[in-house]
């Protein structure tokens, strides 16, 4: 029998935004569009696997709230940084590797292209550096030294399992090596999309964020989602506030911070 997980999305930063900064082509209304800053801890009796580490304060910068370190975030639901063995970094960007540091017992899993993109030529190109912070490229490759990077290959076959019933995925598009994650709960096959799908509205409508590596990858991520998701709704966007309003809360003291992605969402 395949094992379930609980999985927790837990909030660390927010920044304001207005919409037609948030798709390519931008957007006739010109109204706010925050954007949330997430970790999302996966769990059962066995095993803790962690999908992204955020940003600490050198990072809260452009308007980033930085409202707790993600490490402070996992504390709340009971989890160590020490504790976890296994973190899934989806990509290489300043805000989801940002503070691999705290969790110094963990092997990180990434994809092959990640790595190849960040130390490659693309890296020449300021639009596609910016997002990306040369401490934290440097410090991936001091635990490639040290063993503690377990690379995926995204061309065999797409996807490789990280744990029974925790699947990583190539998406590519927003950067040459983003993976999402699949993980199987009580509700079915639940997908981390990460920044394969930034809002709900980037998935549900084929609309693509501007900051692109490649946007017929992100396009053809888009299917791959709904592809390996139950329905639409196990599919779970990378930054969008509507996810702490859709999914319940942990408790009342953790309401709009941490929500539990297990559960069905609120229709
Ligand atoms: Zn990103």
């Amino acid at each position: 029998m395949l094992p379930t997980y609980e999985i927790y999305c837990v909030k660390y930063a927010e920044r304001p935004g207005r919409r037609p900064a948030h798709f390519v082509g931008g957007d006739p209304h010109d109204a706010p569009m925050p954007m949330d800053y997430y970790v999302w801890l996966v769990r059962n009796n066995e095993r803790m696997v962690l999908v992204d580490t955020g940003f600490d304060a050198a990072m809260a910068i452009n308007g980033r709230v930085l409202l707790r370190k993600p490490v402070e975030g996992l504390a709340l639901i009971g989890a160590k940084g020490a504790q976890i063995k296994d973190v899934i970094i989806t990509h290489l960007h300043n805000d989801h590797v940002g503070t691999f540091y705290d969790f110094p017992n963990a092997r990180f899993h990434l994809q092959d292209k990640e790595m190849q993109y960040v130390t490659g030529h693309h890296m020449c190109d300021h639009i596609f550096r910016r997002p990306y912070e040369i401490d934290h490229v440097e410090g991936m490759i001091r635990l490639v030294y040290q063993n503690r990077v377990v690379f995926h290959d995204g061309a065999n076959g797409n996807a490789s399992e990280v744990a029974p019933g925790i699947s990583v995925h190539h998406i590519g598009g927003h950067t040459m090596g983003l993976q999402s994650v699949r993980v199987h709960t009580q509700r079915g096959w639940v997908v981390l999309a990460s920044d394969a799908s930034h809002y709900y509205e980037h998935f549900e409508n084929d609309r693509c964020f501007p900051l692109v590596y490649h946007l017929g990858e992100m396009l053809e991520g888009f299917a791959t989602l709904r592809k390996l998701a139950d329905t639409p709704q196990h599919i779970v966007p990378g930054h969008d506030p509507l996810v702490l309003q859709r999914y319940p809360a942990v408790s009342p003291e953790l309401a709009g911070i941490v929500a539990r992605l297990d559960l069905p969402p609120k229709q």
